[in-house]
């Protein structure tokens, strides 16, 4: 529990999955959430009743859907980026319109977000982005175009990190291992693939990313900043 009382958080991509357990977390402490969401339209209805956060359909992959999102929220405590797609298999049979528009939301939406958020950010604030355990490791074939993505998520970190630690605003990374979402289903899909490389022999699970964001968005976490912060059950040990 993190007392965010009178903090405004948004949540980039937050109707299901990592972020949905992000909304429920900040809600519950006390935040003012607003989070946005593209195609999950009763998701994002449904999430919202329950937390009484605020959802707002914004395309991820659209630059300027990103920018006037973030700036119509005025000043924001914490903003988290999490919204995020996965292409994984063979790059010979890729569609390259899809892999840009992964490049679009995975790279571009983040940077964009977190520079327009800075904006008016109050000394303090905090940007959080999710990025992935690929980003240090990709130990099975198919997942070059995402671990791309991932893998300049850390430049971003670092850099913005230098940018905006002047002002006690922290830039931060967290790296998950497989979680169980949509995305990435505990049975079925890559869990094959993925199980044995776990040191915990299960996947994770969406609130225990959320918990690791509410310590990083606290104010125990202060000095904490341009770091990645792994958290997949020892996948990458
Ligand atoms: P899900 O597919 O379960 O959820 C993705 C979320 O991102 C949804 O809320 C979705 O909203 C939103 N989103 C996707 N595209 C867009 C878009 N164009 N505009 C706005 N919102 C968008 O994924 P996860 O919860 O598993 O993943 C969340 C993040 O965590 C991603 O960045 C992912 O790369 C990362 N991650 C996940 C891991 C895992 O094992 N699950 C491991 C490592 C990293 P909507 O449906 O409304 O479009």
């Amino acid at each position: 529990m993190t007392d965010f009382t009178s903090k405004k958080a948004l949540v980039i991509g937050g109707s299901r999955g990592i972020g949905a357990a992000i909304v429920r977390r900040f809600a519950a402490d006390g935040a003012q959430v607003t989070f946005t969401y593209s195609g999950s339209h009763d998701a994002a209805q449904a999430l919202a009743a329950e937390t009484g956060a605020t959802a707002v359909r914004s395309d991820a992959a659209d630059r300027q859907q990103v920018v006037d999102v973030v700036a119509a929220q005025g000043p924001l405590d914490i903003l988290v980026v999490n919204a995020g797609v996965a292409i994984i298999g063979d790059p010979l049979t890729f569609d390259a319109d899809e892999v840009d528009r992964m490049i679009d939301i995975n790279v571009r939406a983040p940077y964009h977000a977190s520079v327009e958020a800075a904006r008016r950010m109050p000394d303090g604030g905090r940007i959080i982005v999710i990025g992935s355990v690929n980003a240090d490791a990709v130990p099975f074939a198919g997942a070059a175009a995402y671990a791309l993505t991932k893998s300049a998520l850390q430049g971003l970190g670092r850099g913005l990190a230098r940018d905006f630690g002047d002002r006690g605003i922290t830039v931060n990374i967290i790296q998950p291992g497989p979680i169980d979402t949509d995305m990435n289903p505990a049975e079925g899909g890559i869990a094959d693939i993925v199980k044995p490389f776990l040191a915990i022999k299960r996947y994770g699970r969406a609130d225990e990313i959320a918990g690791l964001a509410a310590y990083l968005a606290g104010p125990e976490a202060s000095y904490v900043t341009g770091a990645f912060h792994t958290i997949d059950g020892g996948f990458g040990a």
